[in-house]
């Protein structure tokens, strides 16, 4: 057993609690944007998901992010979203698997 604790979030769509570095974190800025954050370290309220489009579609039809965010998201930035979370969803896996690696 590891003592080392891994600090858990909760996916918006399916509420499940997983490991930070199994999410990708949504963030919306204090400028308004809301946009997907790969670094975690972007300013801002944020929300996190699954590294899976699915959860996204999840989010989407529901409209997690309007809660989560307390900020309504218009319907064009949800379809944004989705087109960049499918852009970053290989990079998101290819980052986690090197991240496995440094442990
Ligand atoms: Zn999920």
């Amino acid at each position: 057993m590891r003592p080392r604790k891994v600090p858990l979030r909760k996916c918006v769509a399916c509420q499940e609690m997983k490991a930070k570095k199994e999410l990708i974190r949504v963030v919306r800025t204090p400028d308004g944007d809301v946009l997907i954050d790969l670094t975690g370290k972007k300013a801002g309220r944020g929300a996190y998901l699954c590294g899976q489009v699915s959860c996204f579609r999840l989010a989407k039809k529901s409209r997690s992010f309007d809660r989560a965010l307390k900020a309504q998201v218009e319907p064009a930035i949800y379809d944004q979203l989705e087109q960049d979370f499918i852009a970053v969803e290989d990079e998101f896996v290819a980052g986690k698997e090197s991240a496995e690696d440094d442990e």
